[in-house]
């Protein structure tokens, strides 16, 4: 089994990256655009981190499917670059997670099936969210709290306590 994988967004090098293990660390030129105007961003930027451009097949999928779940306004180009990017690293090795606090990537990230870390870095340690939301009809679970309906099959959401 390869070491883990993460997508990392901006936040992700705000909070701390635990640099410690064999994890292996991913991020996008955009977000490096984001990080390295701010001391504390650029500082993170650690050798570790390979900063890679997704492809343009990935980008067009994440748009497309964050227009089908009316996630699109919500995401910047960075955030779609990093949904790609996490396209990309699936298909090519299979074991990443996206890291990400924003609600409408990690619901297109859902969607397309990325797997998401836990959440965000909290004091050095990934941290899970406490509830999800969840579609009686298809089963689906979402993680945008302002989502109210099933954007795959239309039935009306309910909330519901995520594990950890
Ligand atoms: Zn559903």
């Amino acid at each position: 089994m390869s070491d883990p994988a993460y997508v990392l967004d901006s936040t992700a090098f705000y909070a701390g990256i635990p640099y410690q293990g064999s994890g292996r660390y991913y991020t996008t030129y955009l977000v490096l655009e984001e990080v390295k105007h701010n001391s504390v961003g650029s500082s993170l930027i650690h050798s570790r981190v390979q900063v890679t451009e997704p492809s343009r097949e990935s980008i067009g999928l994440v748009k497309a499917t964050a227009t089908k779940t009316g996630d699109i306004r919500a995401l910047s180009q960075t955030d779609v670059s990093l949904l790609a990017l996490g396209l990309d690293l699936k298909a090519r090795d299979g074991g990443v997670s996206l890291v990400s606090d924003d609600f409408a990537v990690r619901n297109v990230a859902e969607v397309l099936s990325i797997p998401l870390a836990p959440t965000s870095l909290k004091g050095g340690e990934w941290k899970s969210i406490s509830w999800k939301m969840y579609c009686r009809g298809c089963g689906k679970t979402y993680a945008n709290p302002k989502l109210t309906t099933c954007p795959v099959c239309g039935t009306q959401l309910s909330k519901k306590a995520s594990n950890g």
